[in-house]
């Protein structure tokens, strides 16, 4: 989670008005992708880190900063692109306090039975994104 949250801190300035969001995926103890936020209309953080590798991912855990988004903005969904590729499990920093989003991007992975911690190195994540988790922002 730590090397997510050296990630996001890369998305600014580019990334606003959606929030500086880091993502790794991890397999074997080994990061074999990373991702930030890239422009609005870009990759999310989970976006950018599926799309540099290939094939089922069951056996690959991604640390994400902030909750993966439910709803189809300007780009699809991160939970539902997550549950597409067969993540093995998530540990979530951090929920999205956006309305559309408060813990619906959880419940898409639990639904489809993926393993979901929340919480973790959560302080860090706050200082880095609390100032860009504005209501309506994050699309
Ligand atoms: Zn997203």
């Amino acid at each position: 989670m730590e090397q997510a949250l050296i990630e996001g801190r890369k998305a600014l300035p580019e990334c606003l008005p959606n929030p500086p969001v880091g993502c790794v995926l991890v397999r074997a103890d080994s990061i074999i992708s990373r991702g930030y936020t890239n422009a609005p209309g870009k990759h999310h953080a989970e976006a950018m880190a599926l799309s540099q590798v290939e094939g089922e991912l069951s056996d690959v855990t991604a640390f994400v900063t902030l909750e993966p988004c439910s709803f189809h903005g300007r780009t699809p969904s991160c939970a539902l692109t997550l549950v597409e590729r067969k993540i093995g499990a998530v540990y979530v920093a951090l929920l999205d306090s956006d309305p559309r989003n408060l813990g619906k991007g959880i419940d898409i992975l639990k639904a489809a039975g993926i393993p979901v911690m929340v919480g973790l190195m959560s302080e860090e994540a706050k200082q880095d994104l609390s100032p860009y988790l504005l209501h309506l922002s994050h699309n």
